[in-house]
Parts: C-alpha cells; sequence; structure tokens
C-alpha cells in the first residue's frame, strides 16, 4: 500500500468539507478531500446562503459566481406559511424578515447545493485543493503526532495510506468518523420521516415569479398534516414534500403534489422520490485529538429556517483559518480547542431554533414546554456571544451572558462578530477574511501591530479607516480592536493605552 502525506485530510465533498477545504485554500493550505460519491451533489437540498456566508465567499472571490448562479426570476425568495401554494396564507415569512443590510454589506445569496458545490470545488481546487471524487475513507487511527487513514479509490478498488497533521470529518449526518473518534451525541434524535417528490408542472399562472418559492404547508388532507414545496434551479421543475413516508406508487405521488399545490387536476410528470429522516442531534464534543467535526457530522437539524447548509459552509469557514494558523507553525495547537468552545453552543441554539421554526411552520401538534422561544433572525445570525474561545475575553457581569445580543447595538466585546460599519467605498466587514486585521487611528499601536506581525510571522493588516468606525466597536479611535480573519472581535482596548499590547492579545489568541 502506498502512503501520502497531506496537512489536512477531509472527508466528505459536501458545503461543510468543501468549505473547510476553500479556506484552508485561502490560508495557503493545500488540503485533500475525499468523497465517495462520483460527484457534487445532485440534489438542490439546501438553498440560500445568509450574509455572514456571502461575506465569506466574497473574501474567497466567489460572491460574484454565487450572485449569478441564482435561480432565474424576480431576485427574491418568497417563503410562507400556507394551507396550499394556491390556497389560503397564513403567514409571510419574507415579509416578516428584518432587513439584513444594517448588518452586512453582502446580499442574501440563493443558490441551492446541487449549484453551490461546483462552485466550491472549483475555486477550492484552483487554491491548492486534491479533491478525490469515488474515494472512501475505510478507517483512520488517530496518533500523538498524526492520523493515519486508509481510502479506497472506488473506480480501481486500490486502497492506499494517507498520513496527516489533521482529520476533518465532514461526512455528513451518515459519515462514521464521528463515532470512530469516540464522539458521542445527543438531543431530540430522529423525530421523523419525509418523503420528497421531485416534479415538472406548469405552475407559472400560480406563482409569483420570485427566483425561490417556498411554502411550508398545514393541511390536515396531507399525509402526516404538513408539508413543504420548494422551486428548484430549473423553471418548472419543483419538490414537493409531506411529513411522512408517502405512498410510492405515481398516482399516489401525483395525488400529493395535487394536495401541496392546491390544484386538483395539474398535470404532473414525476422525476423522483427520496425519503429522509428529520433529525435534531448535536455532537458531545465538535473535536477529538486531531479530528474535527464540521456540519452535519457535528449537528442535524430540521431544513426549517435554511441553517443546515449554511452552518456547514460557516464551520468550514471558521475552523480553517485556526488549522492553517497550527499548521504553518503560526499558532499552537490549542488555537484548536476554540473549535468546538465556538461552535457547538452556537450549534446547539441552532437546532433548537430550527426545531422551534418546524413546529411553528409546519407541525403545530408538537408545540410542548420544550420547544425553544423564538430568537430574533438577526440576533441569531448576527448577534452570537461565543461564551469561551480564541480571545481575550472582559470581565462581564454575571447578568450580562447572554449567547446573544443585539446587533443593532453591538457591544463589541471579544468573541461576537465584529460588526458591519459603512466606510468611504464599503464596509469594515470588506477588510476581514485573509489575515488579522487591527483597527485604530493610533500611530504607535498601528506600528506595534506591524512589528509584532513580523516578530509572530502572522499577517496583520492595519487599514487607514476612512470613516467613524470605532464607536461602533465600543472604542474611542484612539483604542484599537483586533479581528481575527474570520471577522470574529479578538481583544480590544478602549482608549490608548501601552502600543506592546498588540503583540500580547495575538499571543492569547494564537495560543504562543
Ligand atoms: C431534503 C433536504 C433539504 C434540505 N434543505 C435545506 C435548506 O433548505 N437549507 C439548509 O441550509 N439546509 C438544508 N438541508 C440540510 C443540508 O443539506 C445539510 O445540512 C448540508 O448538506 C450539510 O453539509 P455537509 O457537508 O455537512 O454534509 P453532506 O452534504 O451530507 O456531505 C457529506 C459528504 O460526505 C460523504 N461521505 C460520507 N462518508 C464518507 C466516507 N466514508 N468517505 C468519503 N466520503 C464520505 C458523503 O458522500 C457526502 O457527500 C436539507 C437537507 C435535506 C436532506
Amino acid at each position: 500500500m502506498h502512503t501520502r502525506t497531506t496537512p489536512v485530510l477531509i472527508v466528505g465533498a459536501g458545503l461543510g468539507g468543501l468549505s473547510t477545504a476553500l479556506f484552508l485554500g485561502l490560508h495557503g493550505v493545500p488540503a485533500l478531500v475525499a468523497e465517495r460519491h462520483p460527484g457534487t451533489s445532485l440534489e438542490p437540498k439546501a438553498r440560500g446562503q445568509m450574509p455572514a456566508a456571502m461575506e465569506a465567499l466574497r473574501a474567497a472571490g466567489l460572491e460574484r459566481a454565487f450572485l449569478d448562479a441564482a435561480p432565474p426570476g424576480r431576485p427574491e425568495m418568497t417563503i410562507a406559511i400556507a394551507e396550499s401554494v394556491t390556497g389560503r396564507v397564513f403567514h409571510s415569512i419574507t415579509e416578516a424578515m428584518p432587513d439584513f443590510a444594517r448588518y452586512s454589506p453582502a446580499p442574501t445569496g440563493m443558490v441551492s447545493q446541487e449549484r453551490a458545490e461546483p462552485l466550491l470545488a472549483a475555486r477550492a481546487a484552483e487554491l491548492g485543493a486534491d479533491i478525490r471524487f469515488s474515494t472512501r475513507l475505510e478507517s483512520f487511527t488517530d496518533g500523538p503526532d498524526g492520523v493515519t487513514a486508509v481510502l479506497r479509490d472506488l473506480t480501481t478498488g486500490e486502497a492506499y495510506e494517507v498520513e496527516a497533521a489533521y482529520l476533518v470529518g465532514a461526512d455528513g449526518h451518515r459519515g462514521g468518523i464521528r463515532e470512530a473518534a469516540g464522539i458521542g451525541a445527543h438531543g431530540r434524535g430522529t423525530i421523523g420521516e419525509s418523503t420528497s417528490l421531485l416534479f415538472e408542472a406548469d405552475l407559472d399562472l400560480a406563482l409569483d415569479g420570485a427566483a425561490v418559492q417556498m411554502h411550508y404547508l398545514q393541511n390536515p388532507a396531507l399525509p402526516g398534516g404538513s408539508g413543504a414545496f420548494v422551486s428548484t434551479d430549473t423553471p418548472g421543475r419543483f419538490v414537493a414534500a409531506v411529513e411522512a413516508r408517502a405512498p410510492r406508487d405515481e398516482e399516489g405521488a401525483r395525488e400529493i403534489v395535487r394536495l401541496v399545490t392546491g390544484l386538483p387536476e395539474l398535470e404532473v410528470k414525476l422525476l423522483g422520490a427520496t425519503t429522509w429522516s428529520t433529525a435534531c442531534r448535536v455532537a458531545d464534543r465538535f473535536s477529538s485529538g486531531r479530528v474535527h467535526l464540521v456540519g452535519d457530522a457535528a449537528h442535524v437539524m430540521p431544513p426549517t429556517g435554511g441553517q443546515g447548509g449554511n452552518s456547514a459552509l460557516m464551520d468550514g469557514h471558521h475552523l480553517a483559518w485556526k488549522l492553517a494558523a497550527v499548521v504553518r507553525g503560526q499558532a499552537g495547537p490549542g488555537l484548536l480547542d476554540s473549535h468546538d468552545a465556538e461552535r457547538r453552543p452556537f450549534a446547539e441554539c441552532l437546532v433548537e431554533q430550527q426545531y422551534a421554526n418546524m413546529v411553528h411552520r409546519m407541525s403545530p401538534h408538537l408545540a410542548d414546554d420544550t420547544v425553544a422561544d423564538r430568537i430574533d433572525p438577526a440576533r441569531l445570525l448576527f448577534g452570537y456571544r461565543c461564551p469561551a474561545g480564541a480571545f481575550v475575553p472582559e470581565p462581564t457581569a454575571p447578568s450580562d451572558d447572554a449567547l446573544f445580543e443585539d446587533p443593532a447595538a453591538p457591544s463589541g466585546r471579544p468573541g461576537t462578530r465584529a460588526p458591519h460599519v459603512p466606510l468611504a467605498g464599503g464596509s469594515t466587514r470588506d477588510l476581514y477574511g485573509r489575515g488579522f486585521v487591527l483597527l485604530t487611528d493610533d500611530e504607535g499601536r498601528r506600528s506595534a501591530a506591524e512589528r509584532a506581525a513580523e516578530r509572530l510571522g502572522v499577517p496583520v493588516a492595519v487599514p487607514a479607516l476612512a470613516g467613524d468606525w470605532a464607536a461602533a466597536h465600543g472604542v474611542t479611535p484612539s483604542g484599537a480592536v483586533l479581528v481575527r480573519p474570520d471577522g470574529l472581535i479578538a481583544w480590544r482596548e478602549r482608549a490608548q493605552g501601552d502600543p506592546a499590547e498588540v503583540e500580547r492579545a495575538l499571543r492569547v489568541v494564537l495560543d504562543r
């Protein structure tokens, strides 16, 4: 058996694995990606990129490609809770959605998983990733000096060894890496079975022409009493889903499509049916030894709210710079402990929020006192405060330990997302994505940061800031804010202080 080496082996070329490979590439580390399927997903599944994901894609040079890949139609999403596609609308989710433009310079993306994955894969390969399709992980051992994995090329049947410094388990909800790494999981478990029917029909007159249409359905006539309708990337092609194992015979399936659309005479061409489980499950830890989990391997949630795909992508974004810094010798291995500390509390909350959405939008009969209060979407998506992680914490009162804050009044404290402040020609958010960034107007700190960057061998940009950036970060212009490559605040000092503090902060964050 021949052996090859790679700094990072990623198993799974879904949104989580490809995102990790993409951002590792952006930080100068070429990863090896093994995917057992012969190509990327052939199903549209997860649709939509939240502005934070679009910011990350902008930094990776992919924003334009994602905007261009949106399906045809009016560039917006129509999301409603209704009786059927043409029946009574109980609630318009789109209309109730806050305007995210005050929190991010990036738009919302509308790309499906089927189209997103090839874009990520192509750019990741351009940045150095070696993506091997039809390649299955057979086994691995995690040792003190590295991971040894056995991969099998499914086209030739040949098995070979890979030695990697780190293994990223991006192998989805059915993958085996989590358990093989000795990591348990907790949560509500499997909630039910759903059936998705892919079909073609002439629905133009019944729809409003928006590029993405999504209806959550509550209707006792449907099997299981609830369902969903989603448009795809192809005009005239749609998915109807019901919360049950629906009949697989053609006429029974057509009947479901007619109930979902509310059009009893609709001509329906069925293209396929898949059955899948809805589940709420979170890994007990996101890291063990040299193994780190991202995406569905770490957390499985109902699709209501569209965060499964987004969180897979963002897990990769947040993990990649840390792995890259450790692999490149810029950080100590302790930096990687923050993957679990930062991402798991968020995932725990997200899973319960998607469940609460599911109960609200599709399954009111499941309402009970275990269902979480729903968090305002802006707060959930922009207001997360990491309770611990790779940042210099500030003392906070016990009464101020909430996991989320109002992003309209950002605290600027370390462990939160650096706010979007419009600057001449852009936003502070456009400054992030590659290395560290120090925001300050103080000359002493600017040159201290440049010296620290050189001494530590870590990129720290100190941009000239044309705009009132300081107040939104809770500092004065002669204060300073250190922002990590993933746009999270690492450290701040409210007013002028010892310039050497910048280096001390970097050392804390980087475990040096
Ligand atoms: C019907 C449906 C609709 C959905 N809709 C939405 C939505 O609207 N919005 C949203 O955000 N999310 C949605 N989701 C969830 C979303 O699809 C997932 O959260 C997302 O795909 C997770 O990405 P991932 O990369 O973690 O896992 P996956 O996409 O599952 O990728 C894991 C990959 O690992 C590979 N793999 C597993 N084991 C091995 C092995 N041993 N060797 C090599 N490769 C391996 C698999 O083949 C797979 O390609 C939906 C899911 C489903 C099923």
